[in-house]
This record gives C-alpha cells, sequence and structure tokens, in this order.
C-alpha cells in the first residue's frame, strides 16, 4: 500500500505533466459527469492535493476533482492522444496540448463545487496531510494532546487517517524508533519532552522519506537521506543500541520494533 510520500510523488509527477496548461480535452467515464467535460476545456489545473489517499485536481474554474484509488486506482501520464495499451478501465482522461493524465480503474469520483468540497464525508472524516508543507509541528502536537487521541495507543493512533492523514504502516514503526517510544503508549502519558519530539518526527519522517526515498545518487544530498531502521528488518541489530529488532502483528499490520531501546 501506497503511504503519503509516495502518494504525494505521485501527484507532483501528474503537476509536473499538466500544471498550467490549458485543457484541450477532458473526458469521464462516469454517466453523471460526461455532459460536465466540455465546461473543463480551456480551464487549467492549477495544483494537485493529497489528502491521505486522496487526489483533490483543482481546476481555475473553481471546481476540483475528487478522486479516491482505493486499491486498484492508478494514474497514468501519457503523450497527447496516446491511448496506452493497457487492460484497466478507463474513467478519466485530462488533456493539455503535449501531454495527458489518466485515471484508471478507481470508482470512488466526483466532480465538486467549492461548497461540495467543504462537505465531503471523507474529507470531513481525514486529519491534515502530513505531506501538506503548511502543516506544523505546534499543530500536530496540539492535535496529539487533544481530547479526541491524547490517550489513544500510539500502535492505532498513527494508522489513523482521522488523525494525521499521509502515515501508513513503514512509516508508524520508523517514527516510533526514531522517538524511542514503545507502540503501547498514548501521549497523555509522555512527558512535554517526548511530546515535542513525537510532534517533530511525525513530520520529519514522512518528509524526509518524500524527499530521498530512492534517491539513487546519494552524493546530489546533503544531509540526512532516508532509510529503514527497523521496517522488514527483524534479527538485525539495532543500530542505536544493538537489540534484537522483533517484529509482530499490531492493529491487525506487521509491527516492528526494538525493545533495547523504545520503552
Ligand atoms: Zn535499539
Amino acid at each position: 500500500m501506497p503511504e503519503g510520500p509516495e502518494i504525494r510523488r505521485a501527484a507532483d509527477t501528474l503537476e509536473a505533466a499538466i500544471q498550467g496548461k490549458p485543457l484541450t480535452y477532458a473526458w469521464f467515464a462516469l454517466p453523471a459527469l460526461q455532459t460536465r467535460a466540455a465546461g473543463l476545456v480551456g480551464q487549467r489545473i492549477e495544483r494537485i492535493e493529497t489528502r491521505g489517499k486522496a487526489l483533490l485536481t483543482h481546476f481555475s474554474g473553481g471546481l476540483t476533482l475528487y478522486s479516491h484509488n482505493q486499491l486498484y486506482g492508478v494514474w497514468r501520464v501519457a503523450a497527447a492522444g496516446e491511448i496506452p495499451q493497457t487492460n484497466r478501465v478507463l474513467r478519466v482522461r485530462l488533456e493539455t496540448a503535449d501531454r495527458a493524465i489518466l485515471l484508471y480503474s478507481a470508482s470512488d469520483i466526483a466532480l465538486l463545487t467549492p461548497e461540495q468540497l467543504a462537505q465531503h464525508p471523507f474529507l470531513l472524516r481525514v486529519g491534515p496531510d502530513v505531506l501538506d508543507m503548511a502543516l506544523t509541528a505546534e499543530q500536530v502536537k496540539a492535535r496529539l494532546l487533544s481530547a479526541r487521541f491524547r490517550r489513544r495507543q500510539f500502535s492505532g493512533l498513527l494508522l489513523d487517517q482521522a488523525f494525521l492523514a499521509g502515515l501508513g504502516n513503514y512509516l508508524r514503526v520508523e517514527i516510533l524508533w526514531e522517538c524511542g517510544l514503545a507502540p503501547q503508549h498514548n501521549a497523555a502519558q509522555l512527558t512535554d519532552e517526548q511530546v515535542d519530539l513525537l510532534s517533530h518526527t511525525l513530520l520529519a519522517i514522512p518528509r524526509l522519506s518524500y524527499h530521498t526515498r530512492g534517491v539513487v545518487d546519494e552524493n546530489r544530498h546533503h544531509g540526512a537521506l532516508f532509510s529503514f531502521k527497523v521496517f522488514h528488518r527483524a534479527g538485525e541489530l539495532c543500530e542505536r543500541c544493538g537489540g534484537v529488532i522483533e517484529k509482530t502483528t499490531l492493529s491487525s499490520r506487521p509491527f516492528y520494533w526494538c525493545p533495547g531501546c523504545q520503552r
């Protein structure tokens, strides 16, 4: 399952292909949207926002395409006019003079006015996205210490998109290792110093992963590169304390941690 950094990078790829250029063609498979496609021609895609696994494609005319990929949906970039060879079912095609973006297989798609966007049930449910660079550690701290979340165990809380969107399983285990925290704790049990560290790390690890994961030429980057410290490392030695990394299942997902230094 892709997590926030991978979803944001996919959105970056779509933006790089068509952002700011007038649309020459728009097409939707859903009958309810077909008649509205022509109205988008001539408009520009201003930006593509991510909210967890939802993508919000904002058009210059004020409408937003909401799409949620669930398990099967996938976006592709193609040349203008190109029909990629695939067995997938095309749902959306948005084209400019030179490039097109295509959404396959997803079925959770809607074209929304700003008022409808503000009332969308998924978006009302989901928390702020860790890859939204406007989100600060202070805001995360306030959320962590709120009555709603302060007594929730980290093992479940860090997978709950209502708390923060964009976190997933590898980020959950890496964030807790980085903070030296055991998964059964909650924010109410931490010192102020620990809460500060966790608030900072809840943003820093996803953003480091977004900026550097998969980067081949390490010399081009100054500073830290993202690498897994415990994820998929059961049986290996912890680089911080030398303890043996263990694996279990928490909140129905594989969980990795170092019993030596996560308390
Ligand atoms: Zn350790």
